[in-house]
């Protein structure tokens, strides 16, 4: 069984993406910009971004924090929204997810301009991805195909099972992986809360995604023999003895199922980190205009 190391790839990642930040500032090319919009204050959202503004300063990215409180309208976000879209120096920018109730996301997403759209949440991407045309591939499915590749883990002809149909995770996961290139070519089952026979199903994984958002759902009983085990869950629990309150824990009961899998992601130190390479990663491609010419 061998532990995908999603700290040391990141890191890899990070390093290639810094040199390739040099030569460009040494070729007199433009340093690759990204913002992020965070309203509210979400205690998980304060982390991914502070960790994203911290990566941008690592590498040499440029970065641009705004944040607003809860009470920020909706239309106070389009607009900030606007700026940024028409903003030259910035390639690309995100807003933080989840928003606070009153905003509506799928709105929020829309107004993003595609071509700066580095989470690839917008509908363009998703559909272009879809196709299988050039689109920005939201990060954390981007950050587990990069994860597979490194680890050269065969796929195709597997069944790949994801569990969790979300727009940002298990739903790309699942066009991604049935792709017809590397890594893909599977036959994918997506399954989801209204899937009455689950286990059965989770048993048939070569390769088995975790995207659900609870707390080791995923137990020995349901993974075969073998398996690759990707856990993309983030669930904050109470934990007295940290110093932090809380403890991080992804959808799996790693200790049973590690010994049943021939890889498998660790809570933290796996997927986490390797969506903030990801996010990175399409920074670069939109300052460089690899997506959209
Ligand atoms: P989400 O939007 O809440 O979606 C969860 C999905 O799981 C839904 O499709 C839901 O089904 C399904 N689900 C919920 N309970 C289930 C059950 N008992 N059996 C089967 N399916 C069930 O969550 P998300 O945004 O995709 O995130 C999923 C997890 O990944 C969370 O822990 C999140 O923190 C984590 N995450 C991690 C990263 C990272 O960087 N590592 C990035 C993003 C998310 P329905 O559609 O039927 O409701």
């Amino acid at each position: 069984m061998t532990i995908i190391d999603g700290k040391l790839i990141s890191a890899q990642v990070k390093q290639e993406l810094k040199i390739e930040v040099e030569k460009q500032k040494a070729d007199g090319g433009k340093i690759p910009h990204l913002a992020a919009i965070l309203v509210g204050d979400n205690g998980a959202s304060e982390t991914y971004v502070a960790s994203k503004i911290r990566s941008c300063e690592e590498i040499g990215f440029k970065s641009t924090l705004i944040r607003r409180d809860s009470s920020t309208t909706e239309e106070e976000v389009l607009e900030i929204i606007q700026q940024l879209n028409e903003d030259d120096d910035v390639d690309g920018f995100i807003v933080q997810l989840p928003l606070p109730a009153h905003i509506n996301v799928d709105k929020v997403i829309e107004a993003i301009e595609p071509r700066k759209d580095v989470d690839g949440f917008h509908p363009i991407n998703i559909g272009r991805m879809a196709k299988g045309l050039p689109a920005y591939i939201s990060a954390t499915p981007f950050g587990v195909l990069e994860l597979i590749k490194r680890y050269n883990i065969e796929t195709a002809g597997k069944h790949c099972v994801v569990v969790g149909r979300s727009q940002i995770v298990g739903l790309p996961m699942s066009i991604l992986m049935q792709r017809n290139t590397y890594p893909g070519n599977c036959t994918v089952s997506l399954v989801h809360s209204k899937t009455t026979n689950l286990a059965e199903i989770t048993q048939q994984a070569d390769i088995l995604v975790a995207a659900l958002g609870k707390p080791e759902f995923i137990t020995a009983d349901m993974v075969k023999e073998g398996a690759v085990v990707i856990d993309v869950g983030l669930t904050r629990v109470v934990d007295t003895t940290k110093k932090s309150g809380f403890a991080l824990k992804g959808d799996v009961k790693f200790d049973e199922v590690a010994p049943k899998c021939s890889y498998i992601t660790p809570v933290p130190g796996g997927v986490g980190l390797m969506t903030v390479a990801a996010l990175m990663y399409n920074t670069l491609l939109s300052a460089r205009k690899e997506i959209y010419k």
